[in-house]
C-alpha cells in the first residue's frame, strides 16, 4: 500500500529544512563542529521522514493547518546546528498560532509513534524557548497558556486550572468558560480559588521558580 504524503512534504518543506549558511565556495580547511556543539542537534538528524509522527498528531487531524511533529522536530535540527543563518526566519515561520509549535497539544503520541525515538515533542520545546531567546515570543493567548503554569506554581505549588485560563485569556476571556467551570466544579474537578490548596514544599518551590524563570515577551 502507497499512501498519499502530499500535505506532509508540502509542510515540510515549508521550514527551509536546508542549512543557510555564507559559504566559502573555495574554503582550505574543514568546517568543523565541536562534539558540544553537534550534541545540540541531537538525535533530530536521524528523521528517515516515514510520517509516523505526523499521521498520528491529533493536532494535524483536527487542524489541517498545523505544520506537524515532523516539520517542527526538523525546524529544530537546522536551527540548533551551529553553520546555520537561518534561526529567525524559521521561527518567524513556525511562531504563528494556527499552524505552529504554540498548537501542539502537547499528547506526546508523536514521541510514542517515532520509530528512531527523535523525541519531537522535545524538539518543539526546545523551539518554544528558542522564540523566548531570540526575543520573538508575542504576548497572545498561546502563549500566555505556555508560561502561564509558571505564576501558579510560584503561589500554590501546584496547578490552578482556573487562574491559567484566566492568565492566559483575561478577565472577560475567562467569562466564556464559566458555564464549563461550573460542570467541573460540581464534579469536584476544579475548586474556587479561595480554596485552593498550597503543596507542603512551598519554600523549595519559590526558589526553583525564580531559578527556572527566563521567560521574557517580546517588547517588555
Ligand atoms: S505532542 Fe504535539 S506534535 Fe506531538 S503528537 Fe501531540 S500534538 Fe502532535
Ligand atoms: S516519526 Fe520520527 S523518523 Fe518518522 S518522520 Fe516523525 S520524527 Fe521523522
Amino acid at each position: 500500500m502507497v499512501i498519499d504524503k502530499g500535505d506532509f512534504w508540502k509542510k515540510y518543506n515549508t521550514v527551509q529544512p536546508f542549512l543557510k549558511a555564507t559559504i566559502d565556495e573555495s574554503p582550505q580547511k574543514e568546517n568543523l563542529v565541536s562534539p558540544e556543539d553537534a550534541e545540540e542537534i541531537d538525535e533530530a538528524d536521524y528523521c528517515i521522514q516515514c510520517g509516523n509522527c505526523y499521521y498520528s498528531c491529533p493536532a494535524v487531524n483536527v487542524n489541517p493547518d498545523y505544520l506537524g511533529p515532523a516539520a517542527l522536530a526538523l525546524t529544530y535540527r537546522f536551527n540548533a546546528d551551529v553553520r546555520d543563518e537561518g534561526k529567525r526566519d524559521r521561527l518567524d515561520t513556525v511562531n504563528h498560532i494556527g499552524s505552529g509549535i504554540w498548537d501542539c497539544v502537547k499528547c506526546f503520541e508523536c514521541a510514542e509513534a517515532c520509530p528512531k525515538e527523535l523525541d519531537p515533542i522535545g524538539k518543539i520545546t526546545k523551539l518554544h524557548q528558542q522564540t523566548f531567546q531570540e526575543g520573538m515570543a508575542a504576548d497572545n493567548v498561546a502563549v500566555r497558556h505556555a508560561v502561564g503554569f509558571k505564576p501558579s506554581i510560584a503561589k500554590h505549588g501546584l496547578l490552578d486550572e482556573g487562574e491559567l485560563v484566566r492568565y492566559s485569556e483575561g478577565n472577560i476571556g475567562v467569562l466564556k468558560h464559566v458555564p464549563v467551570a461550573i460542570k467541573m466544579f460540581k464534579k469536584g474537578k476544579i475548586v474556587m480559588p479561595w480554596n485552593m490548596p498550597k503543596s507542603k514544599n512551598m519554600d523549595e518551590i519559590t526558589k526553583l521558580v525564580e531559578i527556572a524563570s527566563t521567560v521574557k515577551f517580546k517588547g517588555k
